[in-house]
Protein backbone atom coordinates (compact mmCIF):
# COMPACT_ATOMS: atom_id res chain seq x y z
CA UNK A 1 0.00 0.00 0.00
CA UNK A 2 1.10 3.55 -0.92
CA UNK A 3 1.05 5.69 1.82
CA UNK A 4 -1.07 8.67 0.87
CA UNK A 5 0.87 12.10 1.21
CA UNK A 6 -0.76 15.40 0.67
CA UNK A 7 0.67 17.05 -2.77
CA UNK A 8 1.47 20.09 -0.91
CA UNK A 9 4.00 18.18 1.33
CA UNK A 10 7.75 18.47 0.06
CA UNK A 11 9.51 15.41 -1.27
CA UNK A 12 12.17 15.62 1.09
CA UNK A 13 9.92 15.36 3.90
CA UNK A 14 9.21 11.60 3.65
CA UNK A 15 9.25 8.98 6.22
CA UNK A 16 11.83 7.37 5.10
CA UNK A 17 14.33 10.23 6.05
CA UNK A 18 13.77 9.83 9.65
CA UNK A 19 16.22 6.94 11.36
CA UNK A 20 14.13 3.65 12.57
CA UNK A 21 14.81 4.38 16.04
CA UNK A 22 13.13 7.96 16.35
CA UNK A 23 10.34 6.94 14.37
CA UNK A 24 9.63 3.73 17.20
CA UNK A 25 9.69 7.03 19.66
CA UNK A 26 7.18 8.73 17.11
CA UNK A 27 4.43 5.83 16.69
CA UNK A 28 4.54 4.72 20.85
CA UNK A 29 3.70 8.12 21.87
CA UNK A 30 1.29 8.80 19.10
CA UNK A 31 -0.44 5.22 20.47
CA UNK A 32 -0.77 6.88 23.97
CA UNK A 33 -2.83 9.44 22.45
CA UNK A 34 -0.08 12.15 22.25
CA UNK A 35 0.41 13.59 18.76
CA UNK A 36 3.98 13.53 18.14
CA UNK A 37 6.25 16.23 15.96
CA UNK A 38 9.81 17.01 14.92
CA UNK A 39 10.28 20.37 15.45
CA UNK A 40 13.46 22.93 14.82
CA UNK A 41 16.34 22.64 12.89
CA UNK A 42 15.80 18.63 11.85
CA UNK A 43 12.93 20.06 9.54
CA UNK A 44 15.03 23.21 8.32
CA UNK A 45 17.84 20.78 6.98
CA UNK A 46 15.48 18.19 5.80
CA UNK A 47 14.08 20.83 3.99
CA UNK A 48 16.94 22.29 2.31
CA UNK A 49 17.72 18.55 1.32
CA UNK A 50 20.55 17.98 4.06
CA UNK A 51 19.89 14.66 5.35
CA UNK A 52 20.37 13.67 8.46
CA UNK A 53 21.17 10.75 10.03
CA UNK A 54 21.81 11.12 13.59
CA UNK A 55 19.03 10.23 15.74
CA UNK A 56 20.13 12.85 18.53
CA UNK A 57 19.82 15.66 16.13
CA UNK A 58 15.76 15.24 15.88
CA UNK A 59 14.04 17.10 17.99
CA UNK A 60 10.89 15.41 19.04
CA UNK A 61 7.80 17.40 20.73
CA UNK A 62 4.86 16.26 21.63
CA UNK A 63 1.72 17.43 24.39
CA UNK A 64 3.04 14.61 26.62
CA UNK A 65 4.62 15.86 29.99
CA UNK A 66 7.98 14.78 31.05
CA UNK A 67 6.05 12.26 33.74
CA UNK A 68 3.96 11.16 30.58
CA UNK A 69 6.87 10.08 28.52
CA UNK A 70 8.96 8.43 31.46
CA UNK A 71 6.47 6.19 31.96
CA UNK A 72 5.98 5.16 28.28
CA UNK A 73 9.80 3.85 27.53
CA UNK A 74 11.81 1.59 29.15
CA UNK A 75 14.53 3.95 29.50
CA UNK A 76 14.58 7.43 29.88
CA UNK A 77 17.05 10.30 31.35
CA UNK A 78 15.65 13.20 32.88
CA UNK A 79 18.09 15.55 30.90
CA UNK A 80 16.34 18.92 30.99
CA UNK A 81 13.31 17.99 32.72
CA UNK A 82 12.43 21.58 34.37
CA UNK A 83 12.48 22.70 30.82
CA UNK A 84 10.31 19.77 29.69
CA UNK A 85 13.09 17.75 27.82
CA UNK A 86 13.99 14.31 28.50
CA UNK A 87 16.09 11.58 26.47
CA UNK A 88 14.47 8.42 25.56
CA UNK A 89 16.77 5.63 24.39
CA UNK A 90 15.47 3.11 22.10
CA UNK A 91 17.87 0.90 19.85
CA UNK A 92 20.81 2.19 21.48
CA UNK A 93 19.96 5.86 20.08
CA UNK A 94 19.20 8.51 21.94
CA UNK A 95 16.42 10.53 20.97
CA UNK A 96 15.03 14.12 22.66
CA UNK A 97 11.51 14.33 23.41
CA UNK A 98 9.98 17.65 24.65
CA UNK A 99 6.77 19.31 26.08
CA UNK A 100 5.42 21.74 23.68
CA UNK A 101 5.93 25.13 25.65
CA UNK A 102 5.80 28.51 25.85
CA UNK A 103 7.74 31.39 27.60
CA UNK A 104 7.78 34.22 29.21
CA UNK A 105 9.26 36.52 31.83
CA UNK A 106 12.79 36.63 30.68
CA UNK A 107 14.52 38.09 33.72
CA UNK A 108 18.52 37.96 32.39
CA UNK A 109 17.70 38.12 29.20
CA UNK A 110 18.49 34.75 28.59
CA UNK A 111 16.83 31.72 30.28
CA UNK A 112 12.69 32.13 30.96
CA UNK A 113 12.01 32.80 34.64
CA UNK A 114 9.11 30.64 33.85
CA UNK A 115 8.43 27.91 32.25
CA UNK A 116 4.88 26.45 30.84
CA UNK A 117 3.79 23.45 29.42
CA UNK A 118 0.60 23.27 27.58
CA UNK A 119 -0.79 20.91 24.87
CA UNK A 120 -0.34 23.62 21.97
CA UNK A 121 2.02 22.84 18.99
CA UNK A 122 1.29 26.79 17.60
CA UNK A 123 2.61 28.36 21.20
CA UNK A 124 5.87 26.14 20.77
CA UNK A 125 6.20 27.23 17.46
CA UNK A 126 6.40 30.84 18.27
CA UNK A 127 8.46 30.82 21.25
CA UNK A 128 11.23 29.51 18.76
CA UNK A 129 14.02 32.03 17.71
CA UNK A 130 13.68 32.06 13.05
CA UNK A 131 11.05 31.22 10.98
CA UNK A 132 12.95 28.84 9.50
CA UNK A 133 13.46 27.17 12.87
CA UNK A 134 10.02 27.50 13.68
CA UNK A 135 8.34 24.52 11.73
CA UNK A 136 7.01 21.06 12.86
CA UNK A 137 6.53 18.18 10.58
CA UNK A 138 4.43 14.76 11.89
CA UNK A 139 6.14 12.07 9.59
CA UNK A 140 3.03 9.72 10.61
CA UNK A 141 -0.07 12.02 10.06
CA UNK A 142 1.90 13.40 7.24
CA UNK A 143 1.65 17.16 7.88
CA UNK A 144 4.20 20.10 8.03
CA UNK A 145 2.98 23.37 10.03
CA UNK A 146 4.70 26.45 9.34
CA UNK A 147 2.47 29.52 10.94
CA UNK A 148 5.47 31.38 10.48
CA UNK A 149 6.28 31.35 6.95
CA UNK A 150 9.52 29.41 7.33
CA UNK A 151 9.33 27.49 4.05
CA UNK A 152 9.07 31.00 2.13
CA UNK A 153 12.03 32.30 3.98
CA UNK A 154 14.09 29.20 3.49
CA UNK A 155 13.30 29.71 -0.46
CA UNK A 156 14.46 33.20 -0.58
CA UNK A 157 17.37 32.60 1.81
CA UNK A 158 16.64 34.43 4.91
CA UNK A 159 16.85 34.63 8.52
CA UNK A 160 14.02 36.24 9.96
CA UNK A 161 12.97 36.47 13.36
CA UNK A 162 9.81 35.02 14.75
CA UNK A 163 7.57 38.08 15.72
CA UNK A 164 8.89 41.29 16.65
CA UNK A 165 12.58 41.07 16.45
CA UNK A 166 13.53 43.59 18.69
CA UNK A 167 11.17 41.95 21.59
CA UNK A 168 12.54 38.55 20.27
CA UNK A 169 16.37 40.12 20.67
CA UNK A 170 15.32 41.84 24.01
CA UNK A 171 13.90 38.49 25.56
CA UNK A 172 17.17 36.67 24.51
CA UNK A 173 20.74 37.99 23.74
CA UNK A 174 21.99 34.53 22.38
CA UNK A 175 19.53 34.71 19.22
CA UNK A 176 21.42 37.41 17.46
CA UNK A 177 24.41 35.57 18.06
CA UNK A 178 22.67 32.61 16.52
CA UNK A 179 21.72 34.63 13.58
CA UNK A 180 24.88 35.27 12.00
CA UNK A 181 26.26 32.08 12.86
CA UNK A 182 22.96 30.51 10.71
CA UNK A 183 24.11 33.44 7.83
CA UNK A 184 27.27 31.49 8.26
CA UNK A 185 25.82 27.74 7.83
CA UNK A 186 23.62 27.95 5.33
CA UNK A 187 24.79 30.94 3.25
CA UNK A 188 21.44 33.30 4.43
CA UNK A 189 20.95 37.01 5.06
CA UNK A 190 19.53 38.73 7.43
CA UNK A 191 15.97 39.97 6.84
CA UNK A 192 16.11 43.97 7.11
CA UNK A 193 13.87 44.11 10.81
CA UNK A 194 16.03 41.41 11.98
CA UNK A 195 19.23 42.76 11.19
CA UNK A 196 18.18 46.53 12.33
CA UNK A 197 16.83 44.93 15.20
CA UNK A 198 20.64 43.90 16.68
CA UNK A 199 22.39 46.93 17.77
CA UNK A 200 19.63 47.85 20.35
CA UNK A 201 19.85 44.57 21.07
CA UNK A 202 23.46 44.22 22.55
CA UNK A 203 23.63 45.37 25.85
CA UNK A 204 21.44 41.96 25.82
CA UNK A 205 24.15 39.76 23.77
CA UNK A 206 26.33 41.42 26.32
CA UNK A 207 24.70 39.11 29.03
CA UNK A 208 25.63 35.77 27.54
CA UNK A 209 27.91 34.00 29.17
CA UNK A 210 31.46 33.92 27.09
CA UNK A 211 30.97 30.06 26.67
CA UNK A 212 27.95 30.51 24.76
CA UNK A 213 29.78 33.37 22.86
CA UNK A 214 32.71 31.17 21.63
CA UNK A 215 30.57 28.53 20.91
CA UNK A 216 28.76 30.74 18.38
CA UNK A 217 31.84 32.29 17.16
CA UNK A 218 33.41 29.24 16.58
CA UNK A 219 30.74 27.75 14.84
CA UNK A 220 29.98 30.67 12.47
CA UNK A 221 34.05 30.44 11.89
CA UNK A 222 33.88 26.88 10.58
CA UNK A 223 30.67 27.31 8.29
CA UNK A 224 30.68 27.34 5.05
CA UNK A 225 29.74 30.64 3.77
CA UNK A 226 31.78 32.39 7.02
CA UNK A 227 32.79 35.56 4.58
CA UNK A 228 29.18 36.32 5.06
CA UNK A 229 29.01 35.16 8.79
CA UNK A 230 31.54 37.67 9.13
CA UNK A 231 30.90 40.73 7.63
CA UNK A 232 27.41 40.38 9.86
CA UNK A 233 28.96 40.24 12.74
CA UNK A 234 30.58 43.32 11.61
CA UNK A 235 27.76 44.95 10.16
CA UNK A 236 25.33 44.65 13.21
CA UNK A 237 27.57 45.49 15.93
CA UNK A 238 27.86 42.43 17.08
CA UNK A 239 31.59 42.24 16.82
CA UNK A 240 32.81 44.26 19.91
CA UNK A 241 30.41 42.76 22.20
CA UNK A 242 32.20 38.85 21.03
CA UNK A 243 35.57 40.15 20.79
CA UNK A 244 35.73 43.15 22.15
CA UNK A 245 39.81 43.54 22.17
CA UNK A 246 40.19 43.33 18.44
CA UNK A 247 37.10 45.61 17.82
CA UNK A 248 38.85 48.00 20.03
CA UNK A 249 42.01 48.39 17.53
CA UNK A 250 42.32 50.78 14.95
CA UNK A 251 39.77 50.46 12.17
CA UNK A 252 42.34 49.55 9.16
CA UNK A 253 43.77 46.69 11.23
CA UNK A 254 40.19 45.38 12.14
CA UNK A 255 39.70 45.34 8.52
CA UNK A 256 42.67 43.49 7.96
CA UNK A 257 41.89 40.48 10.28
CA UNK A 258 38.34 40.36 9.23
CA UNK A 259 39.84 40.45 5.37
CA UNK A 260 42.16 37.21 6.45
CA UNK A 261 39.68 35.34 8.18
CA UNK A 262 37.31 35.64 5.39
CA UNK A 263 39.57 33.91 3.32
CA UNK A 264 38.52 30.42 1.61
CA UNK A 265 41.44 28.56 3.49
CA UNK A 266 41.54 25.17 0.84
CA UNK A 267 40.68 22.33 2.54
CA UNK A 268 43.71 20.13 4.04
CA UNK A 269 44.70 17.35 1.55
CA UNK A 270 42.93 13.99 2.66
CA UNK A 271 41.75 15.37 5.70
CA UNK A 272 38.84 14.03 7.95
CA UNK A 273 35.94 16.72 7.34
CA UNK A 274 36.15 17.12 11.49
CA UNK A 275 39.88 17.35 11.13
CA UNK A 276 39.16 20.04 8.53
CA UNK A 277 36.40 21.76 11.05
CA UNK A 278 39.47 21.87 13.53
CA UNK A 279 41.89 23.41 11.11
CA UNK A 280 39.51 25.93 9.54
CA UNK A 281 38.51 27.39 13.62
CA UNK A 282 42.15 27.48 14.44
CA UNK A 283 43.31 29.65 11.22
CA UNK A 284 40.23 32.01 11.61
CA UNK A 285 40.02 32.18 15.04
CA UNK A 286 44.34 32.82 14.72
CA UNK A 287 43.41 35.15 11.60
CA UNK A 288 41.02 37.34 13.99
CA UNK A 289 43.34 37.66 16.58
CA UNK A 290 46.92 37.96 14.31
CA UNK A 291 46.47 41.86 14.66
CA UNK A 292 46.56 41.83 18.18
CA UNK A 293 50.07 42.49 20.20
CA UNK A 294 51.19 38.86 21.43
CA UNK A 295 49.67 39.42 25.55
CA UNK A 296 46.14 41.01 24.25
CA UNK A 297 45.78 37.69 21.78
CA UNK A 298 46.53 35.62 25.00
CA UNK A 299 43.96 37.48 27.00
CA UNK A 300 41.19 37.85 24.08
CA UNK A 301 41.50 33.50 23.98
CA UNK A 302 41.37 33.52 27.98
CA UNK A 303 38.43 35.60 28.16
CA UNK A 304 36.34 33.26 25.54
CA UNK A 305 37.13 30.46 27.49
CA UNK A 306 38.02 28.36 24.47
CA UNK A 307 38.89 24.82 24.93
CA UNK A 308 42.68 24.52 25.80
CA UNK A 309 43.74 22.65 22.78
CA UNK A 310 42.09 25.70 20.55
CA UNK A 311 43.49 28.32 23.02
CA UNK A 312 47.21 27.57 22.80
CA UNK A 313 47.16 26.75 18.64
CA UNK A 314 45.37 30.33 18.17
CA UNK A 315 47.67 31.90 20.35
CA UNK A 316 51.01 30.09 19.01
CA UNK A 317 49.61 31.03 15.40
CA UNK A 318 48.66 34.86 15.63
CA UNK A 319 51.43 35.59 17.95
CA UNK A 320 53.96 34.20 15.36
CA UNK A 321 51.83 35.80 12.73
CA UNK A 322 51.67 39.41 14.36
CA UNK A 323 54.87 40.26 13.27
CA UNK A 324 54.35 39.64 9.46
CA UNK A 325 53.05 42.67 8.40
CA UNK A 326 56.10 44.57 9.50
CA UNK A 327 58.66 41.76 8.57
CA UNK A 328 56.92 39.83 5.65
CA UNK A 329 57.75 35.75 6.53
CA UNK A 330 60.93 34.48 8.03
CA UNK A 331 62.47 34.39 4.19
CA UNK A 332 66.01 34.25 3.55
CA UNK A 333 67.19 34.43 6.99
CA UNK A 334 69.90 31.96 7.67
CA UNK A 335 69.45 29.89 4.03
CA UNK A 336 67.98 26.49 4.19
CA UNK A 337 69.35 25.77 7.51
CA UNK A 338 67.24 28.93 9.23
CA UNK A 339 63.96 27.61 7.16
CA UNK A 340 64.87 24.16 9.07
CA UNK A 341 65.42 26.47 12.47
CA UNK A 342 61.94 27.72 11.61
CA UNK A 343 60.32 24.66 11.02
CA UNK A 344 62.04 23.04 14.46
CA UNK A 345 60.57 25.77 16.35
CA UNK A 346 57.11 25.54 15.13
CA UNK A 347 56.74 21.86 14.93
CA UNK A 348 56.32 19.75 11.81
CA UNK A 349 52.62 19.70 12.53
CA UNK A 350 51.62 23.17 12.49
CA UNK A 351 53.85 24.61 9.86
CA UNK A 352 51.15 24.19 6.99
CA UNK A 353 48.49 25.94 9.70
CA UNK A 354 51.75 29.08 9.15
CA UNK A 355 51.84 29.08 5.60
CA UNK A 356 47.86 29.15 5.36
CA UNK A 357 47.90 31.68 7.40
CA UNK A 358 50.29 33.80 6.15
CA UNK A 359 49.46 33.24 2.40
CA UNK A 360 45.61 34.57 3.20
CA UNK A 361 47.60 37.57 5.43
CA UNK A 362 49.77 38.05 2.26
CA UNK A 363 46.66 38.86 0.03
CA UNK A 364 45.53 41.34 2.27
CA UNK A 365 48.82 43.78 2.03
CA UNK A 366 47.46 46.79 0.08
CA UNK A 367 50.29 48.07 -2.28
CA UNK A 368 52.84 45.54 -0.77
CA UNK A 369 50.07 42.42 -2.06
CA UNK A 370 52.47 41.43 -4.84
CA UNK A 371 55.67 41.26 -3.28
CA UNK A 372 54.12 39.60 -0.18
CA UNK A 373 52.59 36.92 -1.99
CA UNK A 374 55.31 36.29 -4.03
CA UNK A 375 57.68 36.14 -0.65
CA UNK A 376 54.90 33.75 0.88
CA UNK A 377 55.24 31.42 -1.89
CA UNK A 378 58.86 31.11 -2.14
CA UNK A 379 58.90 30.47 1.24
CA UNK A 380 56.36 27.75 1.51
CA UNK A 381 58.23 26.82 -1.28
CA UNK A 382 61.48 26.02 0.62
CA UNK A 383 59.15 24.80 3.64
CA UNK A 384 57.35 21.81 1.90
CA UNK A 385 61.27 20.95 0.57
CA UNK A 386 62.15 20.87 3.73
CA UNK A 387 59.81 18.80 4.68
CA UNK A 388 59.98 16.39 2.27
CA UNK A 389 63.77 16.29 2.42
CA UNK A 390 62.98 13.97 6.00
CA UNK A 391 65.47 16.50 7.59
CA UNK A 392 65.45 15.92 11.59
CA UNK A 393 63.45 18.78 13.68
CA UNK A 394 63.33 17.82 16.32
CA UNK A 395 65.59 15.94 20.10
CA UNK A 396 63.87 13.21 18.93
CA UNK A 397 64.87 12.11 15.18
CA UNK A 398 68.38 12.63 16.48
CA UNK A 399 70.64 9.62 15.92
CA UNK A 400 71.91 9.85 19.11
CA UNK A 401 69.17 9.96 22.30
CA UNK A 402 69.03 11.10 25.96
CA UNK A 403 70.48 6.78 27.09
CA UNK A 404 73.00 7.32 24.41
CA UNK A 405 74.48 10.89 26.06
CA UNK A 406 74.43 9.00 29.16
CA UNK A 407 76.63 6.12 28.17
CA UNK A 408 79.00 8.39 26.41
CA UNK A 409 79.72 11.02 28.80
CA UNK A 410 80.61 9.94 32.47
CA UNK A 411 79.33 12.10 34.97
CA UNK A 412 76.39 14.24 32.88
CA UNK A 413 73.81 15.16 35.06
CA UNK A 414 70.05 15.39 33.99
CA UNK A 415 69.91 18.94 32.76
CA UNK A 416 73.22 18.78 31.05
CA UNK A 417 71.61 16.01 28.84
CA UNK A 418 69.34 18.31 27.87
CA UNK A 419 71.68 20.98 27.04
CA UNK A 420 73.55 18.09 25.14
CA UNK A 421 70.91 17.17 23.01
CA UNK A 422 70.00 20.23 22.31
CA UNK A 423 73.18 21.22 21.01
CA UNK A 424 72.92 18.34 18.85
CA UNK A 425 69.61 19.19 17.16
CA UNK A 426 71.39 22.75 16.55
CA UNK A 427 74.24 21.26 14.48
CA UNK A 428 71.53 19.25 12.91
CA UNK A 429 69.44 22.01 12.27
CA UNK A 430 72.45 23.14 10.42
CA UNK A 431 73.92 19.93 8.54
CA UNK A 432 71.17 17.21 8.33
CA UNK A 433 73.51 14.75 7.01
CA UNK A 434 75.33 15.07 10.17
CA UNK A 435 72.42 13.30 11.60
CA UNK A 436 74.41 9.65 12.52
CA UNK A 437 75.73 8.14 15.97
CA UNK A 438 79.19 8.14 14.94
CA UNK A 439 79.33 12.09 13.83
CA UNK A 440 76.90 12.99 16.42
CA UNK A 441 78.96 11.01 19.26
CA UNK A 442 82.30 13.06 17.90
CA UNK A 443 80.55 16.15 18.07
CA UNK A 444 79.22 15.45 21.71
CA UNK A 445 82.70 15.29 22.87
CA UNK A 446 84.24 17.73 21.34
CA UNK A 447 81.17 19.61 23.34
CA UNK A 448 82.05 18.38 26.90
CA UNK A 449 85.35 18.89 26.17
CA UNK A 450 84.79 22.46 25.52
CA UNK A 451 82.40 22.85 28.39
CA UNK A 452 85.18 21.25 30.91
CA UNK A 453 87.58 23.91 29.55
CA UNK A 454 85.10 26.14 30.20
CA UNK A 455 84.08 25.63 33.94
CA UNK A 456 87.66 25.44 34.83
CA UNK A 457 88.14 28.69 32.63
CA UNK A 458 86.72 30.75 35.41
CA UNK A 459 88.76 29.68 38.59
CA UNK A 460 92.21 30.38 36.70
CA UNK A 461 91.58 33.55 35.42
P1 LIG B 1 21.87 23.29 15.14
O1 LIG B 1 21.52 22.00 15.81
O2 LIG B 1 22.49 23.18 13.80
O3 LIG B 1 22.54 24.26 16.05
P2 LIG B 1 19.19 23.93 15.56
O4 LIG B 1 18.28 24.89 14.88
O5 LIG B 1 18.77 22.52 15.68
O6 LIG B 1 20.52 24.04 14.79
P3 LIG B 1 19.40 23.88 18.41
O7 LIG B 1 20.27 24.71 19.28
O8 LIG B 1 19.63 22.41 18.33
O9 LIG B 1 19.51 24.54 16.95
O10 LIG B 1 17.92 24.20 18.82
C1 LIG B 1 16.82 23.47 18.34
C2 LIG B 1 15.64 24.40 18.09
O11 LIG B 1 15.28 25.06 19.29
C3 LIG B 1 15.92 25.52 17.09
O12 LIG B 1 15.73 25.11 15.76
C4 LIG B 1 14.91 26.57 17.52
O13 LIG B 1 13.63 26.26 17.04
C5 LIG B 1 14.90 26.41 19.03
N1 LIG B 1 15.85 27.30 19.70
C6 LIG B 1 17.12 27.03 20.03
N2 LIG B 1 17.70 28.05 20.67
C7 LIG B 1 16.75 29.01 20.77
C8 LIG B 1 16.71 30.32 21.34
N3 LIG B 1 17.79 30.84 21.93
N4 LIG B 1 15.55 31.01 21.27
C9 LIG B 1 14.47 30.47 20.67
N5 LIG B 1 14.44 29.27 20.11
C10 LIG B 1 15.56 28.53 20.14
MG1 LIG C 1 19.89 20.98 16.83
Amino acid sequence: MIARQPPTLPKALRPAAVPTPVLGVLRRLSEAGHRPWLVGGVVRDLLLSRTRHDPDEFDVASPATPAEVQALFRKVIPTGIDHGTVTVVEEGARVEVTTFRGEEDYVDGRRPSRVTFHGDLDADLARRDFTVNAMAWDPLGHELRDPHGGRADLARKVIRAVGDPRERFAEDGLRPLRGVRFVSQLGFRLAPSTRDAIPGALPVVALVSRERVAEELTRLLVGPHAARGIAALSATGLLPVVLPRLAAMPAGRVRHALSVASERFAPGRGARAEDDRDRLRLLRMAALLHVLPPGEAMRAVVELRLPNRLATGVVALSGESCALDENGPPEGKGGAAGTRRWLSSVGRERAPLFLDLWRADARHQGARTATRVAEVRRFRARVLAELASGAPLSVAELALGGEDVLALLPRVSGREVGEALRFLLDEVLETPSANTKARLSARLHAWWGARAAERQGPGTS
